[in-house]
């Protein structure tokens, strides 16, 4: 549901930054389980199940975005096939049947119609997906995936919304009825339409009346099927859609919110039976929802029109595989107040992990808890056990030094090539060797002192964010200052001779640079004593690191300014820590797109970058080597 664009919006707001939902259940899964996941970026081997939810929940979303002909029979096929079709390139396809929308039994018929072609524009996406990925599990194939699969969470979903449509319909189109019929969706925010213009986050509602609404008659199916759709995401807009808190700290990113009968549901879709460990976040997630919906309900960026939205009256999990739908209770005033707290200081927390190598998000992992299926939590016999279970699927697990002895072994068994033999020699042969250093030291965080010259004004940084910077000088040398990320550091206080303390030092296009975040400071010099200062022309900018490549990634998009951008990202360890290596642009070259996982590798006169406080050494396509063993 968007309120209005993020504060500071860049990079389309896909701050690693803010906390999100997804980010709060993970921290609570194990907080050091996040910082290597989210602080620094470690991703698992992908596995279909990771894509087949974000397909199928577009597929459903796009398919209660359709309208139905008012006159006439309407053609069978889905229009978010056509339009997902549309975005790869490829020509629409035609309906060979159609069906006359007279009462929900004919809404069914229409659907089980299209159901063919949604199933194989979703293995089209899914094998797509698939292929674009750099690093997929082994033993694991799209092609496992079978029509059956996807039917099945097809129909789930459509099962639920059908409910939805049928209790609308056998409650005379609930409360809002004379509305639909007099001005069309009365939301403030309208639930997103085919045959209807986009409408952008702080935009006002585009909504009139259409003509398959009537006057004086009882609700009809195709009313019904009108009234009760749900807010879902619009594929056509590219700005972010989420719940963004006013302070910019938090955001959440919801999947359908009913409002129908004058209340308000927040549901989350999972593309599961809900029986695995991973359903003990559902209900922190759509709480942190309940929360964010709370806060911005009265956020001065929302349009005035229409009616607001209101307070909420349930969250519900949809676990398609079934399909079941769970009932999460929500948080009173009080309970809310206190979780919200907790939440901010969980962000602290986060805000903090990595910035210095000893200051890491605690390791401390939540019991592992099954579930029966629908997200019925199982009683835990042994505690203990089941928080090795949590490490067990850890992405971290071979690199954490709280995991369990046993399971890392186990790990690092898997790391080790059969040549190497064992984990002991696997380690010896990854101490760096001249010129390599040991990833820890890196140089993290230096004192400068200077005059600091120039705006105080935005300039563009590798993620097309806009950020902050001006220049330090002191003689003849001159260094940029820039902000970390978009508006991560404070003003520049006035005065001639400054010391910035805290900084981080970096190197981007050929030119040193400072970076400043919310643990920088800016006193005049005088103010500040006893404080080594680093001179401005022997600030460390490279890094010659070597290790094992144990995560590969990548991702691309349109920056805030409208350009494309790609990035292709891996990961090495050095028998002792992890750090993130990544190539833009142009820098993405063969060799480093060859790297695969398992490879022994080593970068020399690499440039040291950041990115929210933890170091990530950057490829220079004309100055750095990289060798493969
Ligand atoms: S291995 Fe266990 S303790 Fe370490 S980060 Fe993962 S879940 Fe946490």
């Amino acid at each position: 549901m968007p309120v209005v664009l993020p504060p500071g919006a860049g990079y389309l707001g896909k701050s690693r930054r803010r906390i999100s939902a997804s980010g709060l259940v993970t921290w609570e899964r194990c907080p050091r389980q996040w910082h290597y996941r989210r602080r620094i970026g470690l991703n698992d081997a992908t596995v279909p199940e990771m894509i087949i939810g974000l397909v199928v929940e577009d597929a459903l979303c796009g398919l209660f975005m359709e309208r139905f002909e008012v006159e006439g029979p309407t053609p069978g096929i889905s229009s978010w096939v056509n339009y997902s079709r549309e975005q790869s390139g490829l020509s629409k396809i035609t309906a060979t049947d159609e069906v006359i929308i007279s009462d929900i039994n004919s809404i069914n018929n229409w659907i089980y119609l299209v159901i063919p072609s949604l199933v194989k524009e979703v293995q089209r996406l899914l094998k797509k997906r698939w292929n674009e990925k750099n690093w997929t599990a082994i033993g694991r194939d799209i092609s496992e995936v079978k029509d059956e699969r996807i039917e099945t969470l097809l129909k789930g979903g459509i099962e639920l919304q059908l409910e939805e449509v049928e209790n609308c319909f056998n409650n005379q189109g609930g409360p809002y009825l004379g509305q639909y019929r007099a001005t069309g969706d009365p939301f403030t925010v309208p639930a997103p339409c085919w045959d209807e213009e986009p409408v952008k986050p702080g935009e006002s509602s585009n909504r009139i009346a259409n003509s398959g609404f009537q006057t004086d008659k009882p609700v009809s199916a195709w009313e019904a099927w009108e009234i009760a759709r749900p807010w879902v995401k619009d594929p056509r807009v590219a700005e972010p859609q989420r719940l963004f808190h006013p302070e910019g700290w938090a955001a959440g990113e919801m999947d359908l919110v009913h409002r129908w009968d004058g209340k308000i549901r927040i549901c989350d879709i999972k593309a599961s039976a809900g029986t695995s460990g991973y359903s003990t976040g559902l209900a922190n997630q759509l709480r942190f929802y309940q929360w964010l919906w709370k806060i911005t309900r009265t956020h001065p960026g929302r349009p005035e029109v229409g009616i607001n939205g209101g307070e909420l009256s349930g969250l519900e999990g949809w676990y398609l595989n079934g399909p079941h739908r769970k009932n999460i209770d929500l948080l009173d005033e009080e309970t809310l107040s206190s979780e919200a707290s907790r939440w901010n200081l969980i962000h602290q927390q986060m805000t903090l992990s990595g910035l210095h190598p000893t200051h890491l998000a605690p390791a401390d992992p939540a019991p592992w808890v099954t579930h029966a299926p629908g997200g019925k939590a199982l009683t835990v016999e042994d505690e203990e056990g089941a928080k090795e279970l949590t490490c067990e699927r850890c992405t971290a697990v071979a690199f954490c030094d709280a995991s369990p002895e046993k399971i890392r072994s186990k790990a690092l068994s898997a790391l080790t090539s059969p040549e190497i033999g064992n984990s002991e020699n696997l380690l010896k042969e990854l101490i760096p060797k001249p010129p390599c250093t040991n990833i820890s030291s890196i140089p993290r965080r230096l004192n400068v002192k200077g005059e600091v010259k120039g705006h105080w004004g935005p300039l563009s940084n590798h993620y097309g964010e806009e950020v902050r910077g001006a220049t330090i000088v002191v003689g003849d040398t001159i260094v940029v200052i820039e902000e970390m990320g978009s508006e991560s550091f404070g003003e520049i206080p006035a005065g001639s001779e400054l010391a910035l303390l805290d900084v981080a030092p970096g190197l981007w296009r050929g030119m040193t640079r400072l970076y400043l975040d919310e643990h920088s400071q800016i006193k005049p010099v005088s103010e500040v004593e006893d404080i080594e200062f680093t001179r401005l022309g022997l600030i460390p900018t490279k890094a010659n690191l070597s290790g094992q490549v144990v995560s590969r990634g990548g991702t691309n998009g349109v920056n805030a300014s409208g350009k494309p951008w790609s990035m292709s990202t891996l990961h090495i360890w050095d028998g002792e820590s992890v750090v993130e290596v990544v190539a833009f642009g142009s820098a993405i070259n063969r060799t480093f797109e060859e790297i695969r996982v398992g490879d022994q590798i080593r970068i020399l006169s690499a440039e040291l970058g950041w990115r929210d406080g933890v170091p990530q050494v950057r490829i220079d396509q004309r100055q750095t080597r990289i060798q493969v063993k």
